[in-house]
Order: structure tokens, then C-alpha cells, then sequence
């Protein structure tokens, strides 16, 4: 019951990649920067089994960027030039490549940094890949003059990468959405759709993350234009509900969303976000099982698995692993204060 796990990236060494950054540079280059991405990736296992995480990631230290990291691995798409690209709807300008002929997998993408985790844990491993709709808006399209065309060219390489990791030994497949939050009414119209597309043909467990965003400048702003109750999740998850994904991992602690959404999502398990990436302070392990409580009343306890609200990429190292602590040990908590407590003698 209350298994911890984590939504996916975690922060970069100082001595792999510039710090603090959403779309850092590497420190190295060739077989210099490949060591370092194993070792960070050894480092970060080995902090997630001392934190008590259940679930555990290879923290994506070897992508630069939790969508580019699996782009740069595609053939048809130009990196050379990338151009300024307003993404989310513009809530923020990025550097996208382009999409200038028909896309097709080079090769393995996360095949080295899998297999290396796999080898270095017994525990439960998750990988995570851009879900289509956020690749599709994370890039400029000078070649399908379509979207959903072009969301489902992305969605067949997605599943065949997922379909060599799921090989590869990995336990939990998740697709990262935050777009999921922004387009609501592609979602049904066309994203689900996408999405299980990704997952066609998989047996391990599968996932999709749907936030309100890293803490960076940019989504801070954007939350406070949402009003006093979030309720984008409202739009997508009956759809979600009514799909082929197994979990769904969502944003709860410090954020405007109504916990009584989490209602809509029955039959799946729910990675409750209980750790705020938007913000430096550490939770207590008290709050951490305080949140749990809250969403308990809208999940299932064998169904409800504490996890972070985001990804940590960018925040300070060892504010990140306190917060894997405090989100383990409030996981610990919660089991000791809502299991079903021992009927009490009578005398
Ligand atoms: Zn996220």
C-alpha cells in the first residue's frame, strides 16, 4: 500500500550538465560524457533505494530534455536549425527543431541508460518518453501539415522504443502529457487515441503524466491565470478512465486542483503528486501523509501511489533528495495512520 515512486526526471550533477537548468549543456562530450551519464544514473538509483522510493528511474540523466532526448534519436527531423517556437499554447518561447521529412527511429534510444539501470536495481524500474501530443508541440512541422498525421508518425516510434525497453526489463512504461493540460479537447478528440497507439502491444504497466509543469518562471505565471480551482483534469479524465493506459500520475500537493477529480479516474491507479516541484521548501513527511489522506478519499488505497507532482529536473540536487525522503517516509506514515487498524480488545 503506498508505494513511492517518482514522476520521472531528476537534477543533473554538476559535473554532467550545467545546473538548474531546463535545457542544460552537457560539461562533456564523446565517451567523456558518456561515463558521466552512467554515473549519474548510479548515483541517482542508489539515492532513490536510500530515500525508499519503491518505484524507481534512471532520473533521465541522459537527455538533455525530457522531449528532445527522444527526438534526437529520430531521423526526418533537423536539430541543426531549431527555431523560436511558442509551445503550450505560447505560455513560453523554446528552441524546436524541425520536422523536414518522414519520420523513423535510427535506432534504440534509451537502450544504454535502461539496460544500465536495469542491471544496478531489484527494485521496480520506470522509464518515461514524451507522450505524442507534447512531442507534437515541441517541434515545428515543415513536413506533415498535419498534427494528429503527425502525432500518430510519433506515436508508432514511441511504441516501438517502448516495446525494446519493456524488453529491456522495465517494469513501467509512462508517456510524459503536460499538453494533455492545455489542448483538453484534443485529448478526446484525438490524443487518447495517440496515446494508446504508444502503448499497443505492451504487458508491463502503463503510464501517462499530466501536470501543471516544471517550477520555471514561465508555468508559475500561467497558474495563477487558472483561477481559484484548476480543473483542466475534469476535461480529459473520463477519457483517460475509459482507456487502455493502467496509471495516471497527476499534480496534487500545493496546487488549485480539487482533489474530488481524482474520482474520475476509477479502475486506474493514481500516482498522487504529494512533493510541490514548484517549490525550494522540503515538505514534512506529516504533509506528505496529510495529502495522501486527502486524495484518499477519492482513491482506493491499493490503487493510490504517492509520487511527485512533476519532474525535478531543474531544481537544487540536494533539495530533490530531501524530497524523495520526505515523500518515502510520508508514504510510511500514511500506511501506519490509514491501514485498516486491529480491532481493539474489550477489556
Ligand atoms: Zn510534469
Amino acid at each position: 500500500m503506498f508505494e513511492p515512486t517518482l514522476a520521472g526526471s531528476l537534477p543533473k550533477p554538476a559535473w554532467l550538465a550545467e545546473t538548474h537548468k531546463l535545457w542544460p549543456q552537457w560539461k562533456s562530450t564523446g565517451a567523456d560524457l558518456q561515463a558521466a551519464k552512467a554515473d549519474a544514473t548510479l548515483l541517482w538509483l542508489k539515492l532513490q533505494e536510500d530515500a525508499g522510493l519503491a518505484t524507481v528511474g534512471d532520473g533521465e540523466q541522459s537527455r538533455q530534455h525530457f522531449v528532445h532526448g527522444f527526438l534526437e534519436a529520430v531521423e526526418g527531423i533537423d536539430f541543426e536549425n531549431k527555431v523560436k517556437m511558442g509551445i503550450r499554447n505560447n505560455r513560453y518561447d523554446a528552441m524546436v527543431p524541425q520536422v523536414t521529412g518522414e519520420l523513423r527511429l535510427r535506432g534504440r534510444v534509451h537502450q544504454t541508460e535502461a539496460k544500465l539501470a536495469r542491471a544496478h536495481t531489484t527494485r521496480k524500474l520506470k522509464f518515461t518518453l514524451p507522450g505524442p501530443m507534447t512531442i507534437v508541440d515541441t517541434v515545428a512541422d515543415r513536413f506533415y501539415g498535419d498534427k494528429v498525421k503527425m502525432a500518430m508518425a510519433f506515436a508508432a516510434l514511441l511504441n516501438q522504443e517502448a516495446l525494446a525497453l519493456q524488453a529491456d526489463g522495465v517494469d513501467v512504461i509512462q508517456f510524459d502529457e503536460p499538453a494533455f493540460n492545455v489542448f483538453m479537447d484534443d485529448v478526446t478528440d484525438w490524443g487518447v487515441a495517440a496515446l494508446e497507439r504508444a502503448i499497443q502491444g505492451l504487458t508491463c504497466t502503463t503510464a501517462v503524466h499530466i501536470c501543471y509543469g516544471y517550477g520555471i518562471a514561465a508555468n508559475v505565471d500561467w497558474k495563477k491565470t487558472l483561477g481559484d480551482e484548476w480543473r483542466q483534469y475534469e476535461k480529459i479524465f473520463p477519457a483517460l478512465a475509459a482507456s487502455r493506459i493502467d496509471q495516471v500520475s497527476l499534480e496534487c500537493a500545493g496546487s488549485q486542483v480539487p482533489p474530488s477529480l481524482m474520482a474520475l479516474l476509477g479502475g486506474k491507479d493514481v500516482l498522487v503528486g504529494v512533493i510541490d516541484v514548484a517549490s525550494d521548501t522540503v515538505e514534512t513527511p506529516e504533509e506528505v501523509a496529510d495529502t495522501i489522506g486527502r486524495a484518499l478519499r477519492y482513491v482506493p488505497a491499493n490503487r493510490l501511489f504517492p509520487c511527485t507532482n512533476c519532474g525535478m529536473a531543474p531544481m537544487d540536487q540536494d533539495i530533490a533528495r530531501r524530497k524523495l525522503q520526505a515523500l518515502a517516509r510520508g508514504a510510511q506514515i500514511a500506511r501506519e495512520r490509514y491501514a485498516a487498524a486491529p480491532a481493539q480488545p474489550s477489556t
